[in-house]
């Protein structure tokens, strides 16, 4: 049976064009002998604009490939219709990744691709989801967090904080976004200072992380009650850190795939990142990172519950090296969507 697909992109947050990169990958991506794809592009401002169903891949996604009226009543009225049968969320940060969306699709009774509310608002919040880890026992760097209004209310008490708990170097980074977007290495006050200013143009919250001296390692999570990890793998900055441009812009940091650990550091990461996966509740996928200190100790850094996606990136990377191929992967996640979705009816 053919099954009518819509993808969710775009999107309000700062990582719109990264969706647009994963959105236009999928597409491609997909078999259209099994599938009808039906695109929903989000604009920044956050309308909602339904394209017509596609017929052939396309070249640049954006709201030009589609014939559209542009109105977002249109939009809902399709999604209550029940005119598809998956939607796939190809949506990071905030309004998109952070259990926003995921909420309207549960109230309009839809089977979606990817985490639910709870797993994607709990993982999007790098605070919450530190708490919740703490919970679980997993280790992690300390860390302390503040909002908008405490730090212009005593900007000197905000510094001496992060300074007297953590010490310099330290991370700043916005509580709710991805990508590295908003997100600064500090090793004196001056750019302390700098950093939180950056890093509240994108949040009203913030979280201040004890920087580590580490490797960076990331496992692909791919299930539901029962996720199976995917081979581990290794990002080498060419920079001080994994910033947006190493992301996406540069494409010189080095994925290593597998990373080149020992045997009992992997196992012990997979554990901790399904503990990771069940203490937020997480479904469908997850990419767990790592890091793996000079001592030889695993913290785990985050969760994302909608990794990067394009053929490129780091999760599908994983898979593929598993044996999953990228339009494969594509189908589990979906299968996966509708295995949940049944369970829960
Ligand atoms: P994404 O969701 O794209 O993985 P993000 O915006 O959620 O990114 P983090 O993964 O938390 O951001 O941090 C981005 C990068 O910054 C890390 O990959 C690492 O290179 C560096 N980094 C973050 N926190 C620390 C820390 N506490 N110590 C050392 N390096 C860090
Ligand atoms: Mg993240
Ligand atoms: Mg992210
Ligand atoms: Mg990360």
């Amino acid at each position: 049976m053919r099954t009518k697909l819509c993808l969710l992109y775009g999107g309000k947050s700062a990582e719109h064009q990264v969706s647009l990169q994963t959105a236009k990958a999928v597409i491609g991506a997909l078999d259209l002998n099994k599938f009808d794809i039906y695109p929903i592009y989000i604009t920044t401002e956050g309308n909602w604009i339904e394209g017509n169903q596609l017929t052939a891949p396309v070249d640049q996604v954006s709201e030009l490939q589609f014939a559209s009226d542009g109105q977002s009543s249109a939009v809902a009225h399709s999604l209550i219709s029940k005119k598809y049968d998956v939607i796939f969320p190809l949506l990071h940060g905030p309004n998109g990744e952070d259990g926003t969306v995921q909420g309207l699709l549960e109230v309009m009774n839809l089977p979606y691709v990817g985490n639910g509310v709870l797993a994607s608002s709990a993982g999007m919040d790098k605070v919450i989801m530190k708490n919740i880890f703490a919970q679980a026992n997993l280790p992690q760097v300390n860390y302390v967090w503040l909002t908008r209004k405490v730090w212009m209310e005593d900007k000197e008490a905000a510094y001496e904080k992060a300074e007297k708990e953590l010490g310099y170097p330290c991370f700043v980074k916005p509580a709710n976004l991805g990508s590295s977007v908003g997100i600064s290495k500090c090793t004196n006050r001056e750019e302390l200072a700098a950093a939180y200013e950056e890093a509240f143009q994108f949040d009203r919250k913030i979280i201040v992380e004890e920087g580590v001296t580490a490797r960076e390692l990331e496992v692909g999570l791919l299930g539901n009650d029962d996720p199976k990890c995917s081979v581990i793998g290794e990002i080498v900055p060419k920079k001080t850190f994994y910033d947006y441009k190493a992301k996406y812009e540069d494409g010189n940091t080095a994925l290593i795939i597998p990373a080149e650990i020992p045997e009992d550091v992997q196992t012990n990461m997979k554990k901790m990142a399904v503990t990771a996966f069940q203490a937020l509740d997480c479904s469908g996928l997850v990419r767990a990172d790592f890091f793996l200190n000079e001592k030889g100790e695993l913290l785990i850094n985050e969760v994302n519950t909608m990794p990067g996606f394009t053929p490129f990136s780091m999760f599908p990377l994983l898979w593929k090296h598993a044996g999953v191929e990228y339009p494969l992967l594509i189908e589990k996640l979906i299968e996966l969507a509708k295995e949940r979705y049944e369970e829960k009816q």
